[in-house]
């Protein structure tokens, strides 16, 4: 691909709402509540459109699968249990960040251990069962991102959540 100028609460959504199609697709009975929260006023950016549509697949198909992971999880048979539902979210935003823009990912998901978060941005990384992932799509996100000039960065708690947060320069 070659970069052009882009709107990115455009392209944002476009493949938000194409993974979202997907996945519900696959799993008819489990719901995930997507809510975007899109800055109007950020300016276009030059980018490699399908590269940075591709990072939001990742992004959003990871959110998700913790999701479900976390549904399925024996915490949230507890809580259940206790009259306290789980209910999967996933938020999508963007902003303006110091020097550019900061598109983030949400997830109220299973979250990510300590002892593994430093290990999630190698190929081939994954804890998810064969069939299920390539450990490929942060590695690849992680390329596509340090390419445009930008930075890509997590924060998680484990039993919590997951936020990604991806800033691209402006110029
Ligand atoms: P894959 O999805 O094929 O496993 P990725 O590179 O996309 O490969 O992710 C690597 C690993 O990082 C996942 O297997 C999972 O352990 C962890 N991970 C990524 N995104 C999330 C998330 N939103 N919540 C919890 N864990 C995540
Ligand atoms: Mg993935």
């Amino acid at each position: 691909g070659t970069k052009e100028s882009t709107n990115l609460n455009k392209l944002v959504k476009e493949f938000t709402q194409l993974a979202y199609s997907s996945q519900q697709a696959k799993n008819k009975d489990f719901k995930v509540d997507l809510t975007f929260i899109l800055d109007p006023n950020i300016p276009s950016l030059e980018v490699i459109p399908s590269d940075i549509g591709k990072v939001m697949l990742n992004l959003v198909n990871n959110a998700f699968y913790a999701c479900a992971e976390r549904s399925r999880s024996a915490v949230n048979e507890k809580s259940k249990q206790e009259g306290e539902e789980y209910k999967p979210e996933v938020f999508i935003s963007s902003k303006k960040s110091e020097n550019g823009i900061e598109i983030s990912v949400q997830d109220n998901g299973s979250g990510i251990p300590d002892s593994i978060k430093d290990k999630i941005f190698q190929p081939f990384f994954t804890t998810k069962p064969t069939g299920s992932g390539t450990g490929l799509g942060l590695s690849l996100s992680y390329d596509i991102v340090k390419a445009h000039g930008g930075k890509f960065r997590v924060e998680s708690i484990a039993g919590e959540g997951s936020t990604f947060f991806m800033q691209l320069p402006l110029q």
